[in-house]
């Protein structure tokens, strides 16, 4: 029997999810899809302390604004719910008593002060084989002892036991065999006194329930494999135990270390789908989404930071994105992030939508700022300067001039034209103006010249004073281009105030 593929994005909800986090997700659904397999989020909340409000629901908004759509979840719901650990609690305590009652885990109950000696008394302090036996658990203790103070209600924790000296063989898919030693493992707590499972145990019992067959998560959760690993055996589930592939740490964009939040601050740019305000600080950070980045470029841009499809082409939907997926392709070195490369993706895309479906995005916002604009010109505006736009927004603000007159104008480029001050005759250029039949790019160009001959100015000169008359500065699509989208009455009264300002 082939077994359904089925994979999960397991973030806790401690704030918004990072580049890395959001990678993680892309990299799980096009897994899923590229298997007709099932994606799902489970929310991994047993830390009650590193809780943060709101998380939750900016993990789900942040998938639906990629467009990772989940096949179960807490809002899909599904045959494995519930999808919260929250709400698994009453789950785990059985799992966590059976290693005790397997003789694979065991009641410590060192006390935190206890602890805290420990780890001042002993350098690196680690509670491991080489320890364990010192400390107050159900290993060190008599049977009668450890009875005593479970009827007690003495407050533990179950540790699970990690075997003396073995080497823990895990088969990485995208790092190949990778070997552990049972001594750089300590006996990681399974079960809190507060009656919450730690983030081991319930990743992998929710993993077998889930019926996970491939975990894929970022690297720093390499050095916690050995311990999962063990769980399966403790738990006899080794037949269905998960693939392992553990995703490259996305760096900053020199290579020194792991891109962080810092360093989209210190330069300029977001390391968050979207914005977020933290509810504890009030601090706000900006998103991929807010600083006008379309969806399919953010995504296109990410499934290229550690992964690519072997060849040169780079442009790909979501959809070809799932083809071509593997995770063979991944790679095993950390992922440059690159800002620029971003930006180039995202002008790709802005480019191959049409100017009606640019039109959409943009017209709400041109409208609050320029008031209401005709819905033919603003097709024929944006089609003049799609070719040049990174963002949308820029229409807003680097293109403003298509939607109202240019506030200032250039006074250098004046300065360097004055002299046509005395020969451009406005009356003339509005009968040239007015003298063509077919008011369109072309024929506005050979009308153009001739009133450039005509009245003895030299052509280049007059270019530059229509271009910053109707601009304000030497930029922009050519001078008949703009002329006919302007229209006559446009056009003449921006040179006017032109012609004041020589
Ligand atoms: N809850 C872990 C996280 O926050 C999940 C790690 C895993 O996928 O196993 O990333």
């Amino acid at each position: 029997m082939i077994t359904k593929v089925r994979v999960r994005f397991a973030p806790s909800p401690t704030g918004p999810l990072h580049l890395g986090g959001i990678r993680t997700a892309l990299y799980n659904y096009l897994f899923a899809k590229k298997h007709d397999g099932d994606f799902i989020l489970r929310i991994e909340d047993t830390d009650q302390n590193r809780f943060v409000p709101g998380a939750e629901e900016y993990i789900m908004n942040s998938l639906s604004w990629c467009g990772l759509q989940l096949n179960e979840g807490i809002k899909e719901g599904g045959n494995f719910g519930p999808y919260r650990q929250s709400d698994r609690k009453h789950l785990y305590k059985q799992y966590a008593d059976q290693l005790v009652a397997t003789g694979n885990g065991y009641y410590a109950f060192d006390s935190a002060e206890e602890l805290e000696t420990k780890r001042k008394e002993i350098p690196n302090f680690t509670y491991n084989t080489a320890v364990r036996l010192d400390m107050q658990n159900s290993l060190s203790l008599s049977r009668e002892e450890v009875e005593k103070r479970l009827q007690e209600n003495q407050p533990y924790v179950i540790r699970i036991k990690v075997p003396e000296n073995e080497n823990i063989h895990i088969h990485d898919e995208i790092r190949g065999t990778v070997i552990f030693n049972s001594s750089q493992v300590d006996d990681k707590v399974m079960y809190k006194s507060d009656g919450m499972p730690t983030y081991h145990l319930a990743n992998v019992v929710d993993d077998h329930l889930m019926e996970i067959t491939h975990v894929i998560r970022g690297e720093e959760w390499l050095p916690s494999t050995p311990i999962h690993v063990l769980l399966y055996r403790y738990y006899n589930w080794e037949n269905t135990m998960p693939k392992f592939a553990h995703l490259p740490l996305i760096l900053k964009p020199d290579g020194n270390g792991k891109l962080s939040k810092r360093d989209g601050d210190r330069l300029g740019f977001p390391v968050f789908p979207l914005n977020w305000t933290s509810p504890e600080t009030g601090e706000e950070s900006s998103g991929f989404k807010e600083r006008g980045f379309l969806p399919e470029a953010f995504v296109n841009m990410l499934a290229f930071l550690g992964w690519n499809p072997g060849t040169e082409q780079e442009l790909f939907s979501l959809d070809e994105l799932a083809e071509l997926f593997s995770l063979e392709n991944i790679h095993k070195a950390g992922a440059k992030f690159d800002f620029e490369k971003a930006k180039w993706f995202n002008a790709e895309y802005t480019k191959k939508l049409s100017n009606e479906e640019l039109a959409a995005l943009v017209n709400n916002n041109l409208e609050i700022k320029f008031g209401p604009i005709d819905a033919d010109y603003l097709k024929n505006a944006i089609g003049l300067v799609k070719e040049r736009l990174t963002f949308s927004h820029e229409l807003e603000t680097n293109f403003n001039y298509l939607f109202q007159a240019p506030t200032a104008i250039d006074a250098i480029v004046l300065s360097k034209i004055n002299g046509i001050k005395d020969i451009f005759v406005l009356d003339n250029f509005v009968e040239t103006l007015n003298s063509i039949s077919l008011f369109e790019a072309t024929e506005i160009e050979i009308k153009l010249k001739e009133f450039a001959t005509n009245n003895a100015i030299k052509v280049g000169d007059l270019m530059k004073f229509l271009r910053v008359s109707l601009v304000g500065e030497l930029s922009g699509p050519t001078i008949p281009d703009l002329i006919t989208l302007l229209g006559k009455e446009k056009t003449i009264e921006r040179i006017k105030n032109g012609l004041s300002q020589l």
